[in-house]
């Protein structure tokens, strides 16, 4: 299992980090090991003074695939979550300048918490516009709709597929909206999808 991850994918996000708005999409990787399941607590790690939440739409991979056509893009959509994708932003700026790989600010230990439940796609009002959003402590800090993507779902699927074989179970991090920020000891972080039956709470963390 991998996780494949979409940085930039919506236009306000890469202007609050005064990012240029991408050509093509911005792809990286996190191990499994980063994973946090369950909506157990994630621990500050010594490492980073600046972690950052960016609550992403998640997809689950349904099957095998290399070089997916546009036209069968949907059938590798298996059910959708929610994710974080925390970042160490002071060492993701550090390696930038220096121009180096980024996974120790992005693919570390439980960077990746992940909602224990995943839904299908039917039981969303639409699948083009999914609406997901986040509070921290109880206050709405990230509102997404997937429709604001630069690059959307099928077009990642397409994208991916060419360079790395989808295998069934992989999971693919769609980029995270606008309205990032940094996290302290001690904040609750609560993530919502909009489904057929409404507002769902999927994903809940403590940081300690
Ligand atoms: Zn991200």
């Amino acid at each position: 299992m991998k996780i494949i991850c979409i940085g930039r994918n919506y236009a306000a996000h890469a202007a609050e980090l005064g990012n240029a708005r991408p050509d093509r999409p911005i792809v990286f990787m996190k191990p499994g090991s980063a994973i946090l399941a369950n909506n157990k607590p994630f621990y500050y790690p010594e490492y980073s003074q600046d972690i950052h939440y960016e609550l992403e739409v998640v997809v689950k991979i349904a099957k095998n695939g290399r070089h997916v056509q546009p036209e069968f893009a949907l059938d590798y959509v298996d059910s959708i979550g929610l994710g974080l994708d925390l970042t160490a932003r002071d060492l993701q700026q550090e390696c930038k300048e220096k121009g180096h790989p980024w996974e120790i600010a992005k693919a570390f230990d439980h960077s990746a918490p992940l909602s224990p439940e995943f839904v299908a796609p039917a039981a969303l009002p639409d699948l083009d516009d999914i609406e997901f959003s986040l509070e921290k402590n109880g206050q709405e800090v990230q509102h997404g709709h997937s429709r604001l993507m630069l690059f959307p779902i099928t077009e990642l699927i397409c994208y991916v597929s060419q360079y790395f074989r989808l295998q069934k179970g992989d999971l693919l991090f769609t980029g995270t909206p606008e309205g990032v920020g940094p996290l302290v000891q001690g904040d609750e972080l609560v993530g919502y999808l909009w489904t057929s039956g409404g507002k769902k709470e999927m994903l809940r963390t403590r940081v300690k």
